[in-house]
């Protein structure tokens, strides 16, 4: 397993200034207090260091390389390409239009989506085992 690069704080503080503080995929506002995975499900704010190219594709461990995401996104976007991310978000305009019109449709994916966070909040709370 590749060992992900420790930015130094003053590293971290220059990631996060390159978009003034603001997720990079959102453009929501961050908290620079707030880096990291944990907790979950992810606090406002909440964000993490993501890269533009990632390293398996070639892009380096580097600030250049580098943008700040809030930690919702970053969890959503893990490993889909650019064309699997915009057809997310279009079912995803579709199955919004859906709830908002509170169709059958709509119901039913509502009660999908909560099905999928209790399933996700579950597996998140079991607790490590020891492989020994
Ligand atoms: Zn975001």
């Amino acid at each position: 397993m590749k060992r992900i690069k420790r930015f130094t704080l003053p590293e971290k503080k220059d990631i996060f200034n390159k978009t003034l503080g603001h997720c990079h995929f959102c453009g929501d506002a961050l908290i620079f207090e707030r880096r990291g995975r944990n907790p979950y499900p992810p606090l406002s704010g909440q964000w993490e260091i993501d890269h533009v190219v990632q390293v398996s594709r070639g892009g380096k461990e580097s600030i250049e390389n580098n943008l700040p995401i809030c930690t919702q996104c970053n969890m959503l976007r893990w490993f889909r390409s650019g064309n699997n991310l915009r057809e997310i978000l279009r079912l995803g305009l579709v199955a919004k239009d859906e709830v908002i019109k509170d169709s059958a449709t709509g119901k039913k994916l509502v009660e999908l989506n909560s099905a999928r966070e209790i399933k996700k909040q579950s597996r998140r709370s079991k607790p490590k085992t020891n492989p020994i």
